[in-house]
C-alpha cells in the first residue's frame, strides 16, 4: 500500500463556476499540499470537497487505503467518519468552553484520563499552558488561532485541512505562528491541505504548491519550482515573488545573515531559528537597477549583474539578470530605456537587506 492522499476532483456550482484539480501526496513522511490563488478562484470548494461537506461532481479521493469519494460507484464518506482537523476561515471557538474545553471537544469518545492527557500534550505542545482556563473572549488572536489549531490536531486527524489560517492576524503575530505551524506539522507528521494567498506562508509551510484562478489549475509542482519559474505571466502575477534560489547561511550576527547564494554573497535579515540550507526569495519590483556602481545606499546589497532577458509586461519591464545567480527585476518602461536595458548590458542590482526573504529549506 502506498500512503499517499490522491486527489482527482471536479465541482460545478448552478451559478456555472466550476474548479477542477487532481494531485497527490505522501502521508508518511507527511507532507503539506499549497492551494495557492486570488479570491474566488475555488481555494475553499476544494478544501470543502476534501473535508465531505461539498461533493464533488466527478473524480475519486482515496487516503491510504480508504475510499473517500468515487463518482464512478457513488461512494460518498460523510465528514465525521474521514477522520479529519478542519480550520476554517472564521477560526470559531466554542465561546462558553474553557481554552482546554475547546481542545477536549472532539476527545468525547476517550476516557477521562486519557482526555486529560491528550489535552495537557497540547497545551505543552502550543504553549497554551498559563491559558487553559481562559474563555475565547480573554484571548488575543494570535492565542486564539493557537486554540483552534490545537483542538483540530486534538483527535489525531490523518488530515489537516487549514483555510487561510494565519490571514486574520497581524504581521508580527503571523510571522511568529507561521514558523511555529511549519515546526508543530513536522514535529506530528500530519499531512496537511493549505489554503492561502501568501507566498511566504506559502512558501513556508508547503511542499508543492497549486496554483488555482477562476476555478482552473494554472500550474502545480514543488513550491521552489513554481515560484521561482512561473509558467506563464499570469501566474508570476498571481505568486508575486519571481526569484526563489537556494542559499546557505554563512553567519547571523545583529539580526543579519550573510548568505552565499550562487557565487554572490547576500545580506539578509535574519528570521530566528534558522539552520544552514534557505530559500532565498525576492520580488522583482524590490529590486533597483543602476547603471554604474552607487555612490552612498542604505542598501545593504549592491550586486554587479549582467542582463540576460528583457521582457515587456504590460507597463513595467521583466529583466532577468545573472548577478552570480538568477534574479528577476521589474522596472518602467522609461527607466528600461534610460538605461539601455538589454542582453548583455552590465548593470548594478541593490537590494535592501528587508527585501530578502529567508525560507527553510
Ligand atoms: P476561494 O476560496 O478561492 O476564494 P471559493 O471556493 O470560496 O473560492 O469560491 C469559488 C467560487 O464559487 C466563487 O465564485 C463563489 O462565489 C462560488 N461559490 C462558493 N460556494 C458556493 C456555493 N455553495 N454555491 C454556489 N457558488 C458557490
Ligand atoms: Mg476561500
Amino acid at each position: 500500500m502506498r500512503a499517499e492522499l490522491l486527489v482527482q476532483i471536479r465541482r460545478r456550482y448552478r451559478s456555472g463556476f466550476e474548479v477542477a484539480a487532481a494531485w497527490h501526496q505522501s502521508l508518511d513522511p507527511a507532507t503539506v499540499t499549497v492551494l495557492f490563488g486570488p479570491s474566488g478562484s475555488g481555494k475553499t470548494t476544494l478544501l470543502r470537497c476534501l473535508a465531505g461537506l461539498e461533493r464533488p461532481d466527478d473524480g475519486r479521493i482515496v487516503l491510504g487505503e480508504e475510499v473517500w469519494f468515487d463518482a464512478a460507484t457513488g461512494r460518498h464518506l460523510p465528514p465525521q467518519r474521514r477522520r479529519i482537523g478542519f480550520l476554517f476561515q472564521e477560526y470559531a471557538l466554542f465561546p462558553h468552553r474553557t481554552v482546554a474545553g475547546n481542545i477536549a471537544f472532539g476527545l468525547a469518545h476517550l476516557s477521562r484520563a486519557e482526555r486529560r492527557r491528550r489535552v495537557a500534550e497540547l497545551l505543552a505542545l502550543f504553549e497554551l499552558e498559563e491559558l487553559a482556563e481562559r474563555y475565547p473572549h480573554e484571548l488575543s488572536g494570535g492565542q486564539q488561532q493557537r486554540v483552534a489549531l490545537a483542538r483540530a490536531l486534538a483527535p489525531h486527524p490523518r488530515l489537516l485541512l487549514l483555510d487561510e489560517p494565519l490571514a486574520a492576524l497581524d504581521g508580527p503575530t503571523r510571522d511568529g505562528l507561521r514558523r511555529k505551524l511549519r515546526r508543530w506539522l513536522h514535529t506530528l507528521n500530519i499531512p496537511a491541505v493549505i489554503v492561502t494567498h501568501d507566498w511566504l506562508e506559502a512558501s513556508t509551510l508547503g511542499q508543492q504548491v497549486i496554483v488555482l484562478a477562476s476555478g482552473r489549475v494554472l500550474q502545480q509542482g514543488p513550491v521552489e519550482e513554481v515560484f521561482s519559474r512561473p509558467a506563464s505571466t499570469r501566474v508570476a502575477d498571481i505568486v508575486g515573488v519571481e526569484t526563489v534560489v537556494p542559499g546557505e547561511v554563512l553567519n547571523i550576527a545583529g539580526g543579519l545573515a550573510r548568505v552565499a547564494v550562487g557565487s554572490a554573497t547576500l545580506t539578509a535579515v535574519a528570521p530566528s531559528e534558522l539552520n544552514g540550507r534557505v530559500y532565498v526569495c525576492i520580488r522583482a519590483e524590490e529590486v533597483t537597477l543602476l547603471p554604474a556602481p552607487p555612490e552612498a545606499t542604505s542598501a545593504r546589497n549592491r550586486l554587479r549583474a549582467r542582463v540576460v532577458h528583457v521582457e515587456p509586461e504590460g507597463a513595467l519591464v521583466r529583466v532577468e539578470l545573472d548577478a552570480g545567480f538568477p534574479l528577476v527585476a521589474l522596472v518602467t518602461r522609461p527607466s528600461c530605456d534610460e538605461l539601455q536595458l538589454a542582453p548583455g548590458r552590465s548593470v548594478w542590482a541593490l537590494i535592501k537587506a528587508p527585501a530578502i526573504h529567508l525560507v527553510p529549506r
